[in-house]
C-alpha cells in the first residue's frame, strides 16, 4: 500500500474552464443573474473613451462582487488576488483579471445602482411569488465601522480628556515652579507645550461637535456612531435595518442611519409598502420600534404594526399599575383608582423626542389616604399621555389577541444575520459612509437572497428561470415549453424586465 499521491506536474494536461466549474457552482448562479440585470437603468455607467485603455464592463465587475461576497472576498485586493488564482472567478471573469484600484473604484462610485440592484431583484422576486408582500417583519443589526473608538467623541468624552490634560499640565508647572536647572525647566517647558497642543486639538473636535448639531462625532468616518455591539459592548458602527418577508425570509430593504431602532419603524414599513407596490401590510418588530409616533403613521398608512409593547414604568416601582387608571377620550381625563380624575391643561411636552400630555390633580392627591401605594411625588401623582396613544394601545390590543403571530418576528428575521455575520463574516464594513456602507448591505442582501433561492427552487430550476430571463435563451425556452408544457416554472410575468447585458457601450 502506498499514499494516495497527486498528479504530476511535468505532465502536460488539455483542459476547459467549464469542465473545472461544478454544475450547481454560486459562480453559475451569479454569471446568468447579473446577465438579465438592465445594468445601464440600474445606473451602472458603461462609457468608452476615445482614447486610453478600455475600461471593464460592469457586468464583470459585479460578477467578482457578488462572487467575492458570498466567499468571505470582500477586500479589494483579494479579488485581486482571487482573479489569478480562483479558477471559478478566472471562469466567471473569462481570464479578467482588474487591478485592486479599480476593483475598489467600482464599490465606490456604484452606491445607487447597488441599492437599484438590491430593489429590482426583489421586485422580481414579488414577480416569481416568492415574496408575498403580507407579513413583514424588521429587525437590525449592528456592524463594526472603519473608526476606532478613541476617534470617536461626545461632550463627555472631550471634558474628561481637557480635564486630564488640564491636570497634567498643572503638575508640570508645579515641577517647573521647584526646578532650578535650565535644563530641566526646558524639558518641562516642551512637556507644557505638547499637552497644550492636545488641548488645542480636543478644543477643534468641540467646535466641530458643536457645529454639527449632534451629540457625538467620527473622525475618520464621520457617518460612524458609537452603537451597542452585544449587551455591554459598545464599537464605532453601524445599525442596519433589515425587513425580511415571512414567506421564504427573503430580504426586502434595508437601511442604515440611527443608532438604535426607535424612529425605524415607519421609514422601513412605508419603504416596504412602497417597493412591494401594496395596499396594505401586516408588520412585525420588537420592543426597540414601539414608537408611537410611528405606529400611529404606519396605521395610517395602511401598515398594521405589531410592535412588542413597551411596559410602563409602574410596572416595575410597586405602585398602581397604569391598567388601574382608567382613560376618558370623551372628557380627555384619567379617573385613578381612587375614583379622582386627573386633568390636562391640553398643553404639549416635549419628552426625550416625544410628544406628551401631563395629567394630574394635586389637591386630590393631598388629602389621598391610599397615596403610599400611588407615588412617592411630593405634588401628587402624575401621568404622561403620547398624543399617539391611540396607537399605542391599538398595537398592544393586536399583540395580546394573536401573540403566535407575533411571535413569528423571531423565526422571520434573525437567522439571516447569523449568516450574514458568522458564515460570511459581515462583523465589519470596509468602507466609509453610509451610502458606501450601504453598498455593501446591499451586495450581502443580493447574495442572501439568491443563496436562499438556490435552496428555495434548486439550482436547476433556478438557473431556468435565470435562463429564461436572458434574451438569447428566452426564444429557445419558449419552443421548448411549446411542446413540453410549463412543468420546469410558471411563465416570466417580470413586466418590467429589460434585459441589458451586452448593452451597447456608447461612446462619449
Ligand atoms: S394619589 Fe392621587 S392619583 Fe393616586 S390614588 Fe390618590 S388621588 Fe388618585
Amino acid at each position: 500500500m502506498d499514499f494516495i499521491t497527486g498528479f504530476n506536474r511535468d505532465q502536460l494536461v488539455m483542459m476547459d474552464f467549464e469542465s473545472c466549474v461544478g454544475l450547481d457552482s454560486w459562480a453559475r448562479t451569479v454569471d446568468m443573474f447579473v446577465d438579465i440585470l438592465p445594468m445601464e437603468e440600474l445606473g451602472f455607467r458603461d462609457v468608452l473613451n476615445s482614447e486610453g485603455r478600455p475600461p471593464y464592463h460592469s457586468s464583470d465587475m459585479l460578477k467578482l462582487y457578488l462572487y467575492g461576497y458570498k466567499n468571505r472576498l470582500r477586500s479589494s485586493r483579494q479579488m485581486e488576488h482571487a482573479c489569478k488564482v480562483n479558477l471559478e472567478v478566472i471562469w466567471l471573469l473569462k481570464g479578467l483579471r482588474p487591478s485592486a484600484r479599480k476593483i475598489a473604484y467600482f464599490r465606490k462610485d456604484n452606491a445607487t445602482a447597488f441599492k437599484l440592484a438590491f430593489r429590482h431583484f426583489v421586485g422580481l422576486l414579488k414577480e416569481w411569488e416568492l415574496i408575498e408582500g403580507t407579513t413583514i417583519a424588521i429587525d437590525s443589526f449592528k456592524i463594526r465601522a472603519q473608526n476606532a473608538q478613541k476617534n470617536n467623541f461626545n461632550q463627555k468624552k472631550i471634558d474628561r480628556h481637557i480635564a486630564y490634560i488640564d491636570d497634567k499640565i498643572k503638575e508640570y508647572q508645579d515641577q517647573l515652579d521647584q526646578e532650578d536647572g535650565d535644563v530641566g525647566e526646558q524639558e518641562i517647558e516642551t512637556k507644557i507645550a505638547y499637552q497644550e497642543s492636545k488641548k488645542e486639538r480636543f478644543r477643534n473636535i468641540e467646535k466641530k461637535l458643536q457645529e454639527s448639531g449632534e451629540s457625538q462625532i467620527s473622525l475618520t468616518d464621520p457617518d460612524a456612531r458609537s452603537v451597542i455591539l452585544h449587551r455591554n459592548i459598545i464599537n464605532v458602527g453601524y445599525n442596519v435595518q433589515a425587513g425580511c418577508d415571512a414567506r421564504h425570509k427573503l430580504f426586502v430593504n434595508n437601511d442604515t442611519g440611527s443608532v438604535n431602532d426607535t424612529h425605524a419603524l415607519s421609514p422601513m414599513a412605508l419603504d416596504a409598502k412602497e417597493l412591494l407596490g401594496v395596499e396594505s401590510l401586516d408588520v412585525l418588530t420588537d420592543k426597540g420600534y414601539t414608537t408611537a409616533k410611528h405606529l400611529d403613521i404606519c396605521t395610517k398608512n395602511g401598515i398594521t404594526p405589531y410592535s412588542s409593547p413597551k411596559d410602563h414604568s409602574s410596572h416595575h416601582n410597586g405602585r398602581y399599575p397604569m391598567v388601574d387608571f382608567k382613560y376618558d377620550a370623551i372628557k380627555d381625563t384619567y379617573t385613578c383608582p381612587a375614583d379622582q380624575v386627573l386633568a390636562t391643561n391640553g398643553s404639549i411636552y416635549n419628552k426625550a423626542g416625544h410628544k406628551v400630555k401631563h395629567y394630574k390633580n394635586r389637591e386630590a392627591c393631598k388629602v389621598c389616604p391610599v397615596r403610599h401605594l400611588c407615588t412617592t411625588n411630593r405634588n401628587g401623582r402624575f401621568i404622561e399621555r403620547s398624543i399617539y396613544q391611540e396607537a399605542l394601545d391599538g398595537n398592544q390590543k393586536r399583540v395580546e389577541a394573536k401573540p403566535e403571530y407575533y411571535r413569528l418576528r423571531q423565526q422571520i428575521t434573525e437567522h439571516q444575520f447569523g449568516t450574514l455575520k458568522r458564515q460570511w463574516g459581515f462583523t465589519h464594513t470596509l468602507m466609509k459612509g453610509k451610502d458606501n456602507v450601504l453598498s455593501e448591505v446591499n451586495l450581502m442582501m443580493i447574495c442572501y437572497n439568491l443563496t436562499r433561492l438556490m435552496s428555495i427552487l434548486g439550482p436547476e430550476v433556478l438557473k431556468n428561470r435565470l435562463k429564461r430571463l436572458v434574451p438569447e435563451f428566452s426564444a429557445l425556452f419558449e419552443v421548448i415549453l411549446a411542446h413540453m408544457g410549463s412543468f420546469l416554472l410558471p411563465r416570466n410575468t417580470y413586466p418590467n424586465f429589460k434585459p441589458a447585458r451586452n448593452t451597447p457601450l456608447t461612446a462619449p
